[in-house]
């Protein structure tokens, strides 16, 4: 059977590490990058018995913010629960999760793909703690050990899941890509997949295509950034169509992506929820979610990144490319916004197209931060807008303007980059290169217009690029046209 015989159903499981100042159920402080491993613990994250946990309310609310920025649904009441199972990593043999009845429910989030605008249901949203961190090493003796660092026990979690909605490797990049955005947004979550804070794990199955039954699920992890997800999941599509092909078997698993080999491997057999004896976590009470703070915590919403992305193109009429970028980098969204704000009345197109053109270029090049004043850069999309520099210089302006911090008035005085558009100044010149090109002053009479262009290129020379091209053209065409001089008009 060719692979395009069978349809991919991709669900996504997405951890990221909320953006609390302390953990989930005790005060110690989640500030623990760089920090001696072990420094950042107490009795409840060291999971020592007798310690009792208490709620981090800043968590919950992240977590409800997430669910209203997705549409989801919040019941009135939730709970905790245990989810059991031993590894080292988890002191107390249990995790403190949600099974049930999770904080948000039946969201969604609508990506834009190759093909389109695409919805993806989520599932669920909730909330739960990080395990500690396993470092394997050498010990003084040559021999293999295995370190427990507790610093990130108890770091508040939250898990989102979504519904088995997505069919292909770029629709789940495309995901995950948007969702981190938007926790970015609300401030949720830092989401970096370098640095572990946010973790996507893809479940995978395919089945013939115009069927319904779902196939094995093939769970996939260690995907450490948004193209090893597109590449780990194509790769996984390709793998079980070759199976299914074959006739050989699949069987549920966890498999981890090795992203130097381009492959996935099989890690262990995979856990159903049974394996984990959930039930309710005795040392908490339910948590009731008060409508007002739901409400608030609504309210409180800043522009989410769909609703920025329709304002730009919509509103400043921009390309959705544009609006895009501009929504999807912080720095050049907060640099547009600014420079729209520093200059009212000011075009959106050209600032934009300067933000995400050159703006963009210079601070990706650089090796440090990069600054542009919003009033320097509105001063500067002026100048070129109504012709007083050229687009070339306005560039070379801007690079100077990032490297001295100069307003634009001064660098445009100092590189004497004024352009010349007045016909006045620009006739003797024209002159000049009329008299000096008389070949190409011929061809031009004799109907070749590809000539004028390279008497304006010699104009441009002569005024060391600071002539208005468009001026230099028409002046050219009206002395050799209309048999004019041209002159102060
Ligand atoms: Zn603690």
């Amino acid at each position: 059977m060719p692979s395009d015989a069978y349809e991919a159903v991709i669900g996504i499981e997405v951890h990221c590490q909320l953006k609390t100042a302390s953990k989930m159920f005790c005060s110690c402080s989640t500030a623990y990058d760089g920090a001696r491993p072990n420094s950042h613990t107490c009795p409840v994250c060291l999971g020592l018995p007798g310690a009792l946990p208490v709620i981090n309310k800043r968590a919950v609310e992240l977590v409800l913010s997430a669910g209203a920025a997705i549409g989801a649904w919040t019941p009135d009441a939730t709970r905790w629960d245990r989810k059991n199972y031993f590894y080292p990593d988890l002191p107390k043999g249990y995790q403190i999760s949600q099974y049930d009845l999770p904080l948000a429910s039946a969201g969604m989030l609508t990506i834009d793909t190759s093909a389109g605008p695409f919805r993806v249901g989520i599932t669920r949203a909730h909330l739960e703690e990080d395990t500690a961190k396993l470092v394997h090493g050498e010990g003084p003796m040559g021999e293999r050990l295995s370190l427990v660092d507790f610093n990130r026990s108890g770091v508040p979690l939250m898990e989102i899941v979504t519904d088995p909605d997505i069919r292909t490797a770029e629709q789940a990049r495309r995901y995950a890509e948007e969702l981190q955005l938007l926790l970015r947004t609300i401030g949720a979550s830092d989401a970096d997949m370098e640095r572990g804070q946010m973790r996507v794990e893809a479940n995978v199955s395919l089945r013939p295509r115009g069927t319904e039954a779902f196939g094995t699920r093939v769970e996939v992890k260690n995907m450490n950034s948004f193209r090893s997800v597109e590449r780990a999941i194509a790769f996984e599509i390709e793998r079980q169509a070759a199976a299914l092909d074959a006739g050989e078997p699949l069987r549920m698993e966890t498999r981890g992506w090795a992203d130097e080999r381009g492959e996935t491997y099989h890690m262990r057999a995979k856990e159903t929820s049974d394996d984990y004896r959930y039930f309710p976590e005795p040392d908490l009470p339910p948590l009731r979610v008060d409508t007002a703070w739901l409400a608030q915590i609504r309210g409180e919403l800043p522009e989410l990144p769909a609703a920025r992305r329709a304002r730009y193109s919509d509103v400043l009429g921009l390309s959705a490319y544009d609006a895009a970028v501009l929504v999807a980098d912080a720095d050049a969204g907060t640099l547009f916004e600014a420079t729209l704000a520093a200059s009212p009345g000011l075009e959106a197109k050209p600032v934009a197209n300067w933000v995400t053109g050159d703006y963009l270029r210079i601070r990706n090049a650089a090796d440090g931060p990069v600054t542009v004043e919003p009033a320097a850069l509105a001063d500067l999309v002026r100048r070129v807008t109504d012709g007083s520099i050229n687009r070339s210089s306005g560039r070379e302006v801007l690079e100077a303007h990032v490297a001295t911090g100069e307003s634009i008035e001064a660098i445009v005085a100092r590189l004497g980059l004024r352009q010349i558009s007045d016909a006045g100044s620009l006739g003797p010149v024209v002159e000049q290169v009329l008299a000096a090109n008389p070949d190409a002053v011929a061809d031009v009479r004799a109907g070749k217009p590809q000539a004028i262009g390279f008497l304006v290129g010699q104009v441009m020379k002569a005024t060391r690029g600071q002539a208005n091209a468009g001026v230099v053209q028409a002046a050219i065409r009206q002395r050799l046209d209309g048999g004019t001089e041209p002159g102060p008009s």
